[in-house]
């Protein structure tokens, strides 16, 4: 690797901190460009604060930078080809694109053989009644585009749900999905490089609540890994993927259902700070600059914990032990992220344990 590398991030929010966080050691410098002026990645590099329409700052910050990548997965499209075209972008705009669309998305994983829920594009209000009969009830009516951490969508258990998740959310392009009534939910979290060679981190269970995560537990020898594996190969594959992505399944039935992909570091993977040998950022730094990958063996037992909202309890969680603490400079605000921590220990028995401690002080048991 070329000492003194420059990399350039689309976006500068949490993801593009850890980045940079990871970047440093291997003497790797970032150029964040973000439309936010309180973006928090930005003290950690140069920050071009400018919108992504904006061509003028997006050739400036490709005259600043070796290669290039993005933390957020809706960057416009022209964003991403008008940097493609003037400096290495990883991973390519056409694996930014398959995401940003739930009903191509899903057509994607369907022609590579990929498991879906059942479900049907919603353009108008009687385009919502012929879905649900295909769906039944309960569904999930969702936004196409711009959806994240449970926004711009609705649950629909009676037929009475229709008219008022109509009026929330039906002024734009939507999908209707059958709802999966999931025994758990898990992810997958790959890393391609260059030439090709891929390597993945053991399956993550998820545990939402309100749409937004709230911890990330890596499994250990989970039957569902090699097909975890085998579908995130096919899609990384088929998009010549280069980079991490993060594939989120339904498990119903003890099998796999796609639900999206996030060409780009995951929430999911924050765990693989302390408890991986090699983190998800880093191993997103070595694909994008050609460096072989690193291990993605565990480094013992861990949980990650989002901390949400205010966290007057903060200086408490981080006093325990195997509890590191991770901020993003964001203001606290009620439901949202203001960073993670990731409880480590020796064995599954101690994690629990630590991991009990801290839930028991956090708002909501965490
Ligand atoms: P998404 O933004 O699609 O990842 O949805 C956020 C969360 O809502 C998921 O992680 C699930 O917990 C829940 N969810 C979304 N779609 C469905 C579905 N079709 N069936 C059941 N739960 C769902």
């Amino acid at each position: 690797m070329k000492t003194g590398m420059k990399i350039g991030v689309l976006g500068a929010g949490q993801l593009g901190r850890m980045l940079a966080l990871a970047g440093y050691p291997l003497d790797v410098d970032f150029v964040f460009l973000d439309p936010a002026s309180e973006a928090c990645a930005a003290p950690l590099g140069e920050h071009i604060h400018a919108d992504y329409g904006d061509e003028t700052a997006l050739a400036e910050f490709c005259s600043r930078v070796d290669i290039a990548t993005y933390e957020f997965e809706n960057v416009p499209n022209a964003a991403a080809e008008f940097v493609a075209a003037r400096v290495p972008l990883h991973p390519a705009p056409r694996a930014l694109t398959a995401g940003q669309d739930r009903l191509s998305e899903k057509a994607l994983f369907v022609s590579l053989g990929i498991p879906v829920p059942t479900h049907a594009a919603v353009d108008s209000r009687a385009d919502l009644d012929r879905a649900v009969a295909i769906t039944g009830l309960p569904a999930v009516l969702k936004t196409r585009r711009m959806g994240y951490d449970g926004k711009g969508q609705a649950v629909l258990r009676i037929s009475a749900d229709l008219d008022a998740a109509w009026a929330s959310i039906g002024s734009q392009p939507l999908i209707l999905e059958a709802f999966v009534p999931f025994e758990r939910e898990l992810s997958c979290l790959a890393v391609r490089a260059q030439n090709g060679q891929m390597a993945f981190y053991p399956l993550v269970e998820n545990v939402h609540r309100a749409g937004i995560l709230r911890t990330a537990t890596p499994t250990v020898n989970d039957p569902l890994q090699a097909q975890g594996e085998d579908y995130a190969r096919r899609v990384a594959e088929h998009l010549g993927y280069v980079g991490v992505m993060a594939f989120e399944f339904f498990v119903a039935d003890g099998k796999l259902i796609a639900n999206e992909i996030a060409p780009r570091v995951h929430n999911s993977g924050h765990w693989t700070i302390e408890g991986a040998e090699t983190s998800q950022f880093e191993n997103h730094l070595r694909a994008i600059a050609g460096l072989p990958l690193g291990s993605t063996a565990l480094r013992g037992a861990s949980v990650m914990v989002n901390y949400i909202g205010l966290a007057p309890e903060l200086e408490a969680a981080s006093a325990l032990e195997g509890v590191h603490t991770h901020l993003y400079g964001k203001m606290p605000k009620p439901q949202r992220k203001i960073g993670h921590a990731t409880v480590t220990a020796p064995d599954a028995a101690a994690l629990r344990l630590r991991l009990a401690r801290l839930l028991a002080i956090l708002p909501d048991g965490g």
